[in-house]
């Protein structure tokens, strides 16, 4: 195994990251296989994470957490992921993500519910994409109706991760108040099995992540209490960008499930090197290969160096969340980076590595999601350039966001 960096590091970080590298290899790293195969969402793993504390590290220590840093939970997020994609996702999506957009923006009332459900290990789902609104998220036409004390959500969302085993959900809709005017984008905390109008649809078949249910989330009259509309100081008119400045975090998470597969996709090919012989001579020994294991090392190193760095750093307005153009530079740089190095280390065992028998191929599958999810890399690339330029990028031909049409208030 390549050695990480321990600069920088406290002795409690260097623990902790010791800590999850035994989590990985004793508990997770087993369960790999078997969870790819079976496509089975793996409540064993969630109760061994609860119980070792993975869970809701990020949470205030008052709510049951532990006020880790996201510095700290990418330090475990990588030792999972280089032995378990599901298990490091999972660590992500209890500590990032939903979770911070509830914690920074929530009520009390809110928080509670949230970390309760989380320290009993829930994994939050957080609703935004639409079958026509993707990287356009503005575009989506899911929405939530003012009706007295409750808001009343109709729409329909995919590719939810978490789809079927989440209860907490964040959904993303668009606001109309009493008279149908658009307030604008807000968000809503709902949970599954709680009454009636959350249903879930379809399941996608996917090529990787296997154990982690993707799917549809249709809303049917959902009645959502007032008091769970998450509002940012700023309001609903421009509360849709802080509500999405939670997810930096998630991208920085994301990053780090990448290069963490990279990082034992490489320790696996570098053993590889050291044992497999041909022409009479470990493969090690070749340059062509030597070069491989380089390129692969340097991509490495720097996609963990960037991903730390944006763990680190603090937004402009020095708000709780991982500065966005740190963030989708890490994201963008970690998520192509792996796709290369896992690629190359399958390619390295030869055939062997294009089996079953071995984890290379389900590594490969595996992380070809992380250029796509949370934000393509075409889109990151456009955040990066518009705050290079100073200039804001709208991608609409006319330059500005359509508006969904109105209901009609008597329907
Ligand atoms: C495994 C997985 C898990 C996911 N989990 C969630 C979740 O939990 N919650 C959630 O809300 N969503 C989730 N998503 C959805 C994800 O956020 C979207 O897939 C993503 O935003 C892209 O949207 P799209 O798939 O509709 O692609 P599209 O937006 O249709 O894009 C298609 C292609 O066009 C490119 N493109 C689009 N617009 C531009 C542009 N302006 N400039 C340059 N290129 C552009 C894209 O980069 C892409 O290559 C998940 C997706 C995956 C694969």
């Amino acid at each position: 195994m390549v050695a990480a960096m321990d600069s920088g590091f406290s002795q409690d970080q260097i623990a902790l990251r010791d800590r999850a590298r035994a989590f990985a290899r004793d508990v997770a790293g087993p369960r790999a296989a078997a969870i790819d195969r079976d496509a089975q969402y793996p409540w064993d793993i969630v109760e061994a994470l609860k119980e070792a504390g993975f869970l809701g590290m990020t949470m205030p220590g008052i709510l049951g957490g532990q006020d880790r840093s996201f510095l700290d939970t990418v330090l475990v997020i990588e030792e999972m992921a280089k032995c378990c994609t599901v298990t490091a996702r999972i660590v992500v999506e209890t500590n990032m993500g939903a979770i911070s957009t509830v914690m920074r923006y929530g009520s009390e009332t809110q928080k509670e519910l949230a970390a309760r459900l989380v320290l009993e290990g829930d994994k939050p789902a957080i609703c935004i994409t639409e079958p026509e609104a993707g990287s356009d998220a503005m575009a989506m036409t899911t929405r939530a109706d003012k009706r007295g004390d409750v808001y009343v959500i109709n729409g329909k969302k995919h590719w939810i991760t978490g789809a079927g085993v989440s209860r907490m959900h964040l959904i993303f809709a668009r606001v109309f108040d009493e008279h149908g005017e658009d307030l604008g984008i807000g968000a809503f905390l709902a949970i599954r099995g709680e009454g009636k109008g959350l249903r879930i649809g379809k399941r996608e078949e996917t090529m990787g992540l296997r154990g982690m249910p993707e799917g549809e989330i249709i809303f049917e009259d959902l009645e959502v209490p007032a008091n769970m509309a998450v509002l940012p100081p700023s309001g609903l008119r421009r509360g849709f960008a802080d509500l999405m400045n939670a997810y930096n975090s998630q991208r920085v998470g994301a990053g780090t499930v990448a290069m963490g597969i990279a990082a034992g996709a490489l320790d696996h090919a570098l053993d590889w090197t050291k044992t497999r012989e041909q022409f009479g001579r470990p493969i090690g020994e070749f340059q062509g290969v030597q070069w491989m294991l380089a390129d692969m090392q340097v991509q490495l190193t720097a996609a963990r160096l960037m991903l730390h760095a944006a763990a680190r750093s603090r937004g402009l307005d020095n708000s709780a969340f991982p500065d966005p153009m740190l963030a989708a530079q890490a994201k963008i740089f970690a998520s192509e980076s792996a796709v290369r190095i896992v690629n190359d280390a399958l390619q390295i065992f030869g055939a062997r590595g294009y089996s079953r028998e071995l984890p290379l191929e389900r590594m490969v599958r595996d992380v070809r999601m992380f250029t796509i999810g949370g934000g393509t890399a075409q889109v990151l690339r456009t955040l990066v350039a518009s705050r290079m330029l100073g200039w804001k990028l709208p991608q609409t031909r006319d330059g500005h966001m359509p508006k969904p049409p109105m209901r009609d208030a008597a329907e």
